[in-house]
């Protein structure tokens, strides 16, 4: 008889966001007069840049060609897109790579949630808390969390770093040393950034250690201060313990049409074995390679226009982001996220728990945000808003808040 990979039966069930959309739904049922403002979302609402969509229609025609149809496309993704990677988001930060250590996917939360493919069962992974779940819920999955303890809402095998206010919800350095260490930044859901030296901090300890970090750097566009790291190879010593990764769904709203990439450099070595070779060769077996038409749209996110039409987008987001960061602590709220990040992190008022200020702004406000603590027992008492609505609704969100 066959057998499930029963790791799966452990995982909890989705309560987040599964929970939301019935508390929203039922509210708009009994209340169908009423206006409600997402500011929960976690995609992008702007349509595809100008030189994007060039790009697209280009490629699309090039299919219908007869000496210019593209089948297959390499596994690691075409050149002219991994020097383009290359070239703008490294070189210009004084980062050499060479091209196969560039690896072109369909996503960042497959490449997050697939990398573990190439580690060890026995690897101790340590997340911050709160945390993007996938990094929880795929090392579940293949069997390194141990078991889901329902009283503390936590695996028990896996390390937790702490996130909280005192260190502007940054992870500190935990006792047990992980093998494998997830960091994420800007951060989802906290909004918050680490400097430079603190980064550095991070890289020296998986070094000494022989940890390898998953640097998670989705929301690096949104970046506004010099001293803020944009990739984790600007630290010395990050080629021999870290693997980045990075996704045009956030910079330049490809959450619908699909494309990012993961570099594993060649100096990140375990006992002599090239850790770029097993991902190559997982690269190879598993994935088909991103489609080229969405190769050249992600190229043209490189080009003159491209980078100025996205740079816009950007900015637009983080006016909305200001005005959530600035509305509130006006209203006395207290607030962090928002300056590098799209996420506004907010401290529910009254030692509200983040389920019961979810319920007071639906039902007082009609805003709909996402309690903290569904990314995490320290995301108790905290709320996330985004950045990702339209400005209209951000203003008029922000007002009823304010009328609270
Ligand atoms: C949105 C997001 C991503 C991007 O995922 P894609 O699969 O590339 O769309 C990655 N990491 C975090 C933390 C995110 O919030």
């Amino acid at each position: 008889m066959f057998k499930i990979n029963d790791n799966y039966l452990k995982l909890p069930g989705s309560y987040l966001f599964s929970t939301i959309a019935k508390k929203v739904a039922a509210f708009e049922k009994a209340n169908p007069d009423k206006k409600i403002i997402r500011l929960g979302i976690g995609d992008v609402t702007l349509p595809l840049a100008p030189a994007v969509i060039t790009a697209l229609h280009t490629a699309v025609d090039e299919m219908g060609g007869k000496n210019s149809f593209k089948g297959y496309a390499p596994d690691q993704g075409y050149e002219f897109l991994r020097r383009a990677i290359i070239d703008n988001d490294f070189k210009t930060r004084g980062v050499e790579l060479d091209l196969d250590e560039v690896f072109v996917s369909d996503g960042s939360k497959s490449d997050a949630a697939n990398i573990g493919d190439i580690f060890s069962v026995d690897n101790k992974i340590g997340v911050c808390d709160p945390v993007y779940p996938v990094y929880v819920d795929s090392n579940a999955m293949s069997g390194r969390a141990g078991s889901y303890v329902a009283e503390t809402e936590r695996w028990d095998n896996l390390i937790y770093m702490p996130c909280k206010e005192e260190n502007g919800f940054a992870p500190e350095f935990p006792q047990e040393v992980p093998d494998i260490i997830y960091l994420c930044f800007p951060n989802n859901p906290t909004g918050s950034t680490i400097k430079k030296d603190q980064l550095q901090e991070w890289v020296d300890f998986a070094n000494k250690n022989k940890s390898v970090i998953i640097y998670d750097a989705a929301y690096e566009a949104y970046i506004s201060e010099a001293d803020v790291p944009h990739s984790i190879y600007e630290c010395e010593g990050a080629k021999t313990c870290a693997i980045e990764m990075r996704s045009f769904s956030k910079n330049a709203g490809f959450t619908g049409t699909r494309l990012a990439y993961t570099i594993v450099p060649k100096d990140l070595l375990c006992g002599g074995v090239s850790v770029n070779g097993l991902w190559a060769r997982r690269h190879g077996t598993k994935f088909n390679g991103a489609p080229y038409i969405i190769q050249k749209a992600g190229e043209a996110v490189y080009s003159e226009e491209g980078k100025k039409q996205t740079a816009e987008q950007v900015a637009y987001y983080m006016k909305n982001a200001k005005l959530i960061r600035e509305g509130l602590a006006e209203a006395g709220y207290s607030v962090s996220g928002g300056i590098n990040a799209p996420y506004i992190w907010l401290k529910t008022p009254n030692n509200m728990t983040s389920w019961e200020f979810f319920d007071h702004l639906l039902e007082k406000a009609n805003v709909v945000g996402t309690p903290g603590s569904g990314f995490g027992p320290n995301g108790e008492g905290y709320f996330r808003l985004t950045a990702f609505g339209s400005y209209e609704n951000t203003v008029a969100a922000l007002d009823r808040i304010k009328k609270l």
